[in-house]
């Protein structure tokens, strides 16, 4: 039977759920959304893995001109004086149609925009009051119109207000006393990396990630730092304090425009206590950004929720949530370990750690035990 479905929010997780129900089914469906617009200006870099681009593809991601996306070949680890420490081949992942890309993030949401963007999406929209009537759920907003729907699925990120309306155990984010600095660069020599692959430079405390995000020699520059402190008007200081103090020579990286944010995940995965409420994307868990996998798995729980609806599972709440939480425990472990080994500050601990990585990153076995399970859907 045909159901209707109210999406909160339009990010990545919601705008993927809301394509995936346009093209392959009936049902109706609306995105509110509380921003007045949606980001196109610009956005940091995310990276896709092979499994993401699979899903994607289903809703013809290859329209994407091929001028605003990237296929990088490899992980080139450097240390943050810039000397090689290993590289990781990332095209063992790909497939014909599925390679490892980078883009802009509002490549991706021009593109998923696309098809729902006039008729399926609504601005300027909170929720003020939720109820249930009979079977189904009215949502009424603060701008005092309403929508009775069969499912609401909660895509509004990491703070979850929808949460809040139907929860009463909370899973507050969690400071993780680090911040994320990004940039957009002009690919140069200075970089002193090569230009097709991703370059992670590790050093204490902090590490950086450069990769192209176009074939218009475009690079997304982000440094991930630990800090107990997020104060935006010091950010300057602080590079100079605990990145540019282990190497003068990458005070060109920084010379531009600056974003920062403060970086938070989810302790704890909650399952819904109503079977008509659902979470996907960082409204189910937010990861720490060392595995680039908060996108994917956006993109990864729509998929399977929709998955689920279409085909009219009698029990979607329960195979929904155990198999996404099984999925991003998976990913979340990974995220808190290399948040934990990209960091290290003794001398000692970073020799160990990268003759490590230089060994178990050509074993196939350990290769697709730590990265394979996660590229799977
Ligand atoms: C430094 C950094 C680098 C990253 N790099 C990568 C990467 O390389 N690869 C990758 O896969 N991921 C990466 N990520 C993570 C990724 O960007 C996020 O995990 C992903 O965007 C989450 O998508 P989402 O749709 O769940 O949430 P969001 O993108 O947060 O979207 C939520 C939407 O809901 C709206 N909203 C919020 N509250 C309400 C409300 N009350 N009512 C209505 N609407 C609301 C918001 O305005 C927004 O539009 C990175 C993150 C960081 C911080």
């Amino acid at each position: 039977m045909k159901k209707k479905l109210a999406i909160i929010g339009a990010g990545i997780a919601g705008l993927t759920l809301a394509n995936l129900i346009k093209k392959f089914s009936d049902h109706e469906f609306m995105l509110y959304e509380k921003a007045e617009s949606l980001p196109l200006d610009q956005g940091y870099g995310i990276q896709l893995s092979p499994n993401i681009i699979k899903i994607l593809n289903k809703i013809n991601f290859k329209k994407i001109n091929d001028d605003n996306i990237f296929n990088p070949y490899k992980i080139d680890f450097y240390n943050l004086k810039n000397k090689q420490i290993c590289d990781l081949d990332l095209t063992q992942f790909n497939t014909g149609n599925e390679k490892y890309t980078t883009l802009q993030r509002s490549t991706l949401i021009e593109f998923l925009k696309d098809n729902v963007y006039a008729q399926h999406l609504r601005f300027g929209k909170r929720i003020k009051e939720v109820s249930e009537i009979k079977e189904k759920i009215l949502i009424k907003f603060d701008d005092n119109t309403n929508d009775l729907v069969d499912y609401v699925v909660g895509a509004d990120g990491i703070f979850s207000n929808t949460r809040s309306f139907f929860e009463k155990k909370k899973s507050n984010p969690k400071f993780r006393n680090a911040i994320a600095i990004r940039s957009l660069l002009k690919f140069n020599d200075d970089l002193n990396i090569n230009s097709q692959n991703i370059s992670l430079m590790l050093g204490g405390n902090c590490h950086l990630v450069l990769y192209p995000i176009n074939k218009k020699n475009e690079i997304n520059m982000v440094c991930i730092l630990r800090n107990k402190k997020y104060d935006p008007e010091n950010i300057k200081n602080l590079l100079e304090k605990k990145v540019l103090s282990q190497n003068m020579g990458l005070k060109n990286i920084f010379k531009d425009d600056l974003t920062s944010w403060p970086l938070y995940s989810t302790p704890n995965m909650l399952p819904s206590t109503n079977n008509k409420v659902f979470y996907i994307g960082d409204a189910f868990s937010g990861f720490l950004p060392t595995m680039a996998q908060g996108a994917g798995q956006s993109v990864e729980s729509a998929n399977e929720l929709f998955d689920l609806i279409k085909n009219k599972n009698s029990d979607i709440q329960k195979i929904y949530f155990q198999a996404r939480y099984k999925k991003a425990t998976l990913v979340k472990k990974r995220s808190n370990f290399n948040f934990f080994i990209f960091h290290f500050s003794s001398y000692i601990m970073q020799s160990i750690r990268n003759f490590l990585m230089k060994i178990f990153l050509k074993r196939k076995n350990f290769i697709n035990a730590y990265l394979g399970v996660v590229y799977k859907n």
